[in-house]
């Protein structure tokens, strides 16, 4: 779903250019160090980023970088950020996904959380999943030898599909659930959408994935 455009959302991603980075060319292979962490999580289509906000409260010793390419969510995700206090070992990038590489050296991301990723249903369309064989190939590379894919939707067809993704890109399915928030999860952080659903009683899908990486 697009967010209406706000007119105060170039001068504030602006003015904080420090935090929601537009092109980090020069963190590649360096975000470790930047943020000072062990362990990288990278939340892809972060929307008004909420989730990152909890989870990086709920694992303050872990980096958290989430991308956003729709530019009012992801100002809206920025203030929240600034208005929450101390920036900490997150950062935002306001850009699309698929210039991950860009961004990233390989095996540099241990986590990658795609949350509710718009489901593109046409079949034309398909090759713009989030999790579709184009982008798992990228993060087969991005992923550190223990990485992991975590994934949430609401939508069963991008989840079956996705399952099938996973699978053909040589990934094995280390969990699986099609009605995830039926057993409490407190140690993961309810996503916007993730809320809205929960709310109106739709069961969430969730699935964790990692590569069978050649040694
Ligand atoms: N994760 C949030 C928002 C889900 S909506 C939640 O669960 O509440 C999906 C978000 O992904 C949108 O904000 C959209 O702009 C963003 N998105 C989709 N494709 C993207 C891409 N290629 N790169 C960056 N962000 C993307």
């Amino acid at each position: 779903m697009r967010m209406r455009k706000k007119k105060w959302a170039e001068p504030y991603l602006e003015e904080h250019q420090d935090y929601a980075f537009s092109n980090p060319i020069e963190y590649k292979g360096k975000w470790k160090q930047l943020l000072d962490c062990k362990v990288l999580h990278l939340e892809i289509g972060i929307g008004k980023g909420d989730y990152l906000l909890n989870m990086a409260k709920m694992y303050p010793e872990e980096g958290w970088v989430g991308i956003e390419k729709d530019r009012s969510a992801a100002a809206v995700a920025c203030r929240k950020a600034i208005e929450d206090g101390d920036i900490g070992k997150k950062r935002m990038i306001v850009g699309d996904a698929a210039l991950l590489e860009d961004w990233f050296d390989e095996a540099e991301i241990d986590v990658i959380h795609l949350n509710f990723s718009d489901p593109w249903p046409k079949k034309y369309t398909h090759k713009r999943r989030l999790s579709s064989a184009g982008f798992l190939e990228k993060y087969k590379r991005l992923l550190s030898k223990e990485g992991i894919i975590r994934m949430k939707t609401d939508n069963k067809n991008l989840f079956e599909d996705s399952v099938l993704y996973f699978l053909d890109a040589d990934f094995k399915l280390l969990s699986f659930s099609v009605d995830y928030r039926r057993n409490e999860h407190p140690e993961d952080a309810i996503t916007e959408y993730e809320q809205r659903y929960m709310d109106l009683g739709q069961p969430i899908y969730q699935l964790v994935a990692k590569p069978n990486h050649v040694e």
